[in-house]
């Protein structure tokens, strides 16, 4: 059991054969962003919104479930209760009804219609701007006020999922040993010009290419910068995963 832990532990975190964690060092890390910016130079969330409200609703849903899953119940959602005011006229089991196929859905109801009437009771139907202010909503923690602040507002913060936490710590970007800690390295160590688009470049890495259980190493853009020690060889058979 130890020796397995240990594994999985090697297999997480960017480091050298004897244990010591590596980091990059600030040349590799504008590399590793410029790489990834060539790859893809406009990143953008794989969630459907229309609005910062649409994407706050969307984010409280998508925990522990896929943007693909969010998206097929939010669809329909959207077209009729896309505002604040439509949400609490459906009502929390009418949003129930659309929400369903996603998982913890029940308490994600609760939130969604509690955050909607603090929204509109407290902020004048709008999204606040402010960290303090969205992590006061129900069901909204520092990860998903960082997604709203980003994506809905430009603020160059990092929310840093199971997908960020993997690629930092392997690569040796911006190791931690939680995801406040990555995330305090990540803002550290990213230049200025990649903050904002920070988030959406490492999670879709990590989502497509650095997969949990096999790491597409070969195909890589940021291979020959990578510090993780035990890459996935050129000819190894795939293993299908989501990540
Ligand atoms: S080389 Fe492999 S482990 Fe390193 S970032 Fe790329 S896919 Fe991940």
């Amino acid at each position: 059991m130890a020796a397995s832990r240990r594994r999985k532990s090697k297999s997480v975190r960017g480091r050298s054969r004897q244990g010591t964690i590596r980091r990059l060092g600030p040349a590799e890390i504008r590399l590793l962003f410029e790489r990834l910016s060539a790859a893809n130079p406009t990143p953008e969330t794989e969630l459907v919104y229309r609005s910062p409200y649409q994407l706050l609703v969307s984010v409280i849903l998508s925990a522990q479930a896929t943007d693909k899953s969010v998206n097929l119940a939010t669809g329909p959602l959207f077209e009729v209760a896309g505002t604040p005011q439509a949400m609490v006229a459906l009502g929390e089991p009418g949003l129930a009804g659309y929400i369903r196929t996603i998982g913890l859905w029940r308490m994600k109801a609760r939130n969604v219609m509690e955050a909607t009437r603090q929204i509109l009771a407290r902020h004048g139907g709008e999204v606040p701007r402010g960290r303090v202010e969205l992590e006061a909503l129900p069901g909204v923690g520092r990860k998903t006020a960082n997604v709203v602040l980003n994506t809905a507002f430009g603020e160059p913060t990092i929310a840093v999922d199971t997908h960020i936490f993997r690629v930092a710590n392997r690569t040796g970007l911006a190791p931690g040993r939680n995801v406040r800690a990555v995330e305090d390295r990540l803002i550290e160590v990213a230049p200025g010009e990649f903050r904002s688009d920070a988030h959406h470049w490492l999670i879709l890495h990590g989502r497509y290419v650095c997969k949990a259980r096999k790491p597409l190493c070969p195909m890589c853009p940021i291979r020959d910068i990578c510090l993780y020690p035990d890459k996935t060889p050129a000819g190894a058979p795939a293993i299908s995963s989501s990540g």
